[in-house]
């Protein structure tokens, strides 16, 4: 279960200080996809960096499972994000040198050897993506489609609970797009994961609020609204 309570953030400027989010609050558990929308420099993206554990609002109190993650060292923190939350960004962010597969077993890398069942594992997402064949291409070698649907399968390499998608189709075509939440929606049907998505585009926003669970959420003045 993820609380949001009262966040707060703001950051100093030159000219004093500049407040992006206020009181905003919100939850959500297994199975839940919430949709936030709202206008550019709205703070979607400041939002979804402090839900992630990346950027410690100003005030306010975030709990995933009953761990603030902004009570832990940063260490600490950083394997925290990494067990417990999955990232799709806007730019695939898949490390060049790499291939498919080893981009998807990025948050298993850390640790040392990987298990055969984790290599498994790998597979089986780039499987469930489309990409059987591609597993040893490099991402240069794909299309910005199936980048994208990379990173949506390492996002969900250790099932997180938390999977935060920041505008994750904001650069592709309209068919990849589709393509891409299709995926989305229905690896986290099978990980359970609780899905926040930052979009603009109105047909993806309904293709996920309108899933059995889904909300749609509005920033708007720093404002969360319904
Ligand atoms: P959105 O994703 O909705 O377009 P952002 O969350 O990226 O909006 O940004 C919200 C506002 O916060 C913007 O005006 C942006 O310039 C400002 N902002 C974001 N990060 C910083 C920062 N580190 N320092 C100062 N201002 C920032
Ligand atoms: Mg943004």
């Amino acid at each position: 279960m993820l609380i949001a309570e009262s966040l707060s953030k703001s950051f100093p400027t030159p000219s004093g200080s500049l407040s992006i989010l206020s009181d905003v609050s919100l939850s959500g558990g297994e199975g839940e996809r919430i949709v936030v929308m709202g206008p550019s420099g709205s703070g979607k993206s400041t939002l979804l960096a402090i839900l992630g554990g990346l950027e410690p609002p100003t005030s306010g109190v975030l709990k995933l499972d009953d761990v603030n993650p902004y009570e832990l060292s940063g260490a600490r923190r950083a394997d925290f994000r990494n067990q417990h939350i999955g990232f799709v960004f806007q730019d695939h962010c898949l490390l060049e040198s790499c291939s498919a597969l080893d981009n998807v077993l990025l948050p298993v890398l850390a640790g040392g050897r990987v298990e055969d069942s984790l290599v498994e594992r790998g597979r089986f997402l780039l499987d469930r993506v489309g990409l059987q064949d591609r597993q040893s291409h490099l991402p240069a070698e794909l299309s910005g489609g199936e980048r994208q649907r990379v990173a949506v399968a390492r996002a969900l390499m250790l099932c997180p609970a938390v999977l935060l998608a920041d505008e994750p189709t904001g650069q592709l075509d309209s068919q990849s797009a589709v393509q891409v939440i299709g995926l989305l929606n229905e690896l986290v049907d099978e990980t359970g994961s609780l899905l926040c998505i930052v979009t603009h585009d109105e047909s993806i926003a309904e293709r996920v609020a309108g899933c059995r669970q889904g909300r749609r959420l509005c920033l708007s003045d720093g404002r969360l609204v319904t």
